[in-house]
């Protein structure tokens, strides 16, 4: 099965795209339920310089993309079928995503595209094109950096020291407010919506700290009463980026 996969070996690789390759070493999330079809996905990458994690099932892959700089998405995995955990997986993600799928008719294409899959590829795939397709879709991403200082009208967060000064007093928040008031004011002004805070925080967008949300962000409100949060309904939350 491990062959099948595979249409051309790694050693055949000319040393121009083995270079390309090591130069782009990243971390790949490999979701493919087959073992076979996977264990040779993971050694090929291994060997192009490439470091992965595999899963079998689409809700790990809402659990485990944010240490990826990529995904390898097959479509038919154990639990959900691959296009939902896309649809899921781009609420939250930018993720370049690559879909690699027995799958070949033009509808499911289609449909991985529209729903934010960054490329497409029919197995057996050829593993040169493959890596090739691997680096180029992640070097056009660019992950937002990651702010040290966030403030608002109201509101000071210093993210690495973990303080968050309001009206000129320092209030202590538990880790979990801390982050949700971080998520809400890096995009002060904006609805964020439930599911990017829940992956922000809790790393998981549709488990079941959904209730527990509910309390951690009531004890927001509660501790920074000047801050003005707003419930889009059946959506998300606004931080109101005004006293
Ligand atoms: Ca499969």
């Amino acid at each position: 099965m491990s062959t099948e996969i595979l249409t051309s070996p790694l050693h055949s690789m000319g040393r121009a795209t083995r270079t390309l390759c090591l130069r782009w070493s990243m971390h790949v999330l490999v979701a493919e339920d087959d073992g076979s079809v996977a264990a040779a996905l993971v050694s090929a990458l291994g060997r192009a310089g490439h470091t992965c994690t595999r899963v079998a099932r689409g809700s790990d892959v809402l659990l485990r993309h944010r240490d990826a700089q990529a995904l390898l998405l097959d479509l038919g995995l154990e639990d959900r079928d691959g296009l939902d955990v896309l649809r899921d997986l781009r609420e939250v993600s930018q993720i370049p995503v690559i879909v690699v799928t027995a799958r070949g008719d033009e509808r499911s294409t289609v449909r991985a595209l529209s729903l934010g899959a960054d490329d497409y590829l029919v197995k057996p795939v050829r593993l040169h094109e493959l890596l090739a397709r691997l680096v180029a879709v992640t070097r056009r991403y660019n992950p937002p950096a990651e702010p040290t200082r966030l403030e608002t009208a109201a509101l000071s967060i210093d993210v690495d020291a973990r303080r968050v000064r309001i009206a000129d007093r320092e209030v202590g928040l538990t880790p979990n407010e801390f982050g949700i008031v971080v998520s809400l004011a890096r995009r002060a002004g904006t609805v964020v919506s439930r599911a990017v805070i829940l992956d922000e925080v809790w790393g998981d967008a549709y488990a079941a700290s959904s209730r527990s949300f509910d309390v951690h962000l009531g004890q927001v409100r509660q501790k920074l009463p000047e801050l003005t949060i707003t419930t889009v309904r059946g959506f998300g939350y606004r931080l109101e980026d005004a006293v």
